[in-house]
């Protein structure tokens, strides 16, 4: 086996040299934003590109159009690079995905320069829709994520962070059915479906001091009356409930918000009906810990240094959280941006196509290919990575 530091050295040499294509791709992506499951121009990209370097390359895996699978190598250990390339409406990248489908095909490309020597398989796996619907949700349903020993990503952001979390997430939609009437002549005909969306409201606004800090509810309502002389007979509300941990919001969180909707709807004399979107649940982020550590100490020999988020750490949730739950994998975040611009923003939309928003792309593909190079050569790293994952992490 080549000395580990050498191959290291070999992959950040490989992204030194297509430094620039790479930018130009980053730059590309940029420049031609595409909303969830419509990344038909940077899927294909990326595509070609890994299949021009001598990739072998499927197109619209696991029936979605726009993802794809691009390995080089043979057998185990298999390691996984994966793309996000979505835009958000409005904002184009003001996400920076195109930092990492730029970032996660450029590791693809220096692991293969390695890969010979250190035995196994590198994967990039373009997985769409991150913004909406969550395409890894659907991906990791269909088995896009088997056989990994890990899966990797770097997001741009604000600080360079390691070990990232984020949060379950799982959507109700409810309708409440009354009865309508005139709202002067005859109130006493009605049955008010507003009176009982708003008693959930108040519910689900009273439970919250009995919730974990972590626990998020918040919601829309979508139909709140047809007229304002007519009591209103229908109304309907959208939610998202969140939560740190994927089995506090299937044994708590669930059943006590579900009883917000039903005292009010005992309260008030109104049907209610209700749908979870499980289809579409966003599990809770479980970085490994032990990769996360090999993440850092070679983003951080690289010359960045990186945070602890600490307990008042911000959070969303994310579709990573559906592989963490597959496989060993994490989410560092890479800073391209000062503190006070986040993501999602026209701000940080320019950074994502600035110097900084390069280096970003540079250093955290060099980071998770040097990560990968660390996975692939060392059989007890990948045990411990493992025996974390299984002892429930
Ligand atoms: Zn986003
Ligand atoms: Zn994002």
């Amino acid at each position: 086996m080549p000395d580990r530091g050498q191959l290291k050295q070999q992959v950040i040499d490989e992204i030194d040299r297509r430094r620039q294509e790479l930018i130009d791709l980053s730059l590309r992506l940029h420049a031609n934003p595409e909303v969830a499951f419509k990344e038909e121009k940077a899927a294909a990209w990326l595509a070609d590109y890994l299949e021009a370097n001598g990739f072998s390359v499927e197109r619209g895996i696991c029936q979605i159009p726009t993802a794809f699978r691009a390995a080089y190598g043979s057998g185990a250990p298999r390691v996984a690079f994966l793309a996000e390339y979505d835009a958000l409406p409005g904002v184009g990248h003001g996400c920076g995905h195109n930092i990492i489908g730029a970032a996660s095909t450029a590791a693809g490309l220096a692991v293969k320069a390695v890969v010979e020597e250190t035995g196994g398989t590198v994967l990039v796996i373009g997985t769409p829709a991150e913004e909406a619907a969550g395409g890894k949700v659907y991906m990791a349903a269909r088995g896009a994520f088997e056989g990994l020993d890990c899966a990797m990503l770097a997001h741009p952001g604000n600080r360079d962070v390691a070990l990232s979390y984020a949060l379950a997430c799982l959507e109700l939609d409810v309708e409440f059915h009354g009865r309508a009437a005139h709202a002067a002549a005859r109130p006493e005909a009605g049955t008010n479906a507003l009176d009982a969306m708003i008693a959930a409201f108040v519910n689900i606004g009273l439970l919250r001091q009995q919730l974990r800090d972590s626990a998020r509810i918040h919601g829309i309502i979508t139909d709140g009356g047809q007229a304002v002389n007519v009591i209103p007979y229908h109304t309907a509300a959208s939610f998202l409930i969140r939560a740190e941990d994927d089995q506090y919001l299937d044994e708590a969180l669930k059943s006590k918000v579900l009883a917000c909707f039903q005292g009010a709807a005992v309260a008030t004399g109104c049907r209610l009906e209700h749908c979870w979107g499980d289809a579409s649940r966003y599990k809770a982020m479980r970085s490994n810990q032990t990769l996360a550590e090999v993440y850092r100490a070679n983003i951080e020999a690289l010359g960045r240094k990186v945070v602890d988020p600490g307990s008042h750490r911000p959070m969303g949730s994310t579709d990573m959280g559906n592989v963490s739950a597959l496989v060993p994998a994490i989410h560092p975040t890479i800073a391209i941006a000062p503190p006070d611009i986040s993501i999602h923003t026209v701000e940080f939309r320019e950074t994502a196509a600035s110097e900084a928003g390069h280096q970003g792309l540079l250093d955290s593909a060099k980071a998770l290919a040097m990560t990968a190079v660390d996975v692939l050569v060392d059989a007890d790293l990948r045990r411990r990575m493992r025996e974390e994952f299984d002892g429930g992490g």
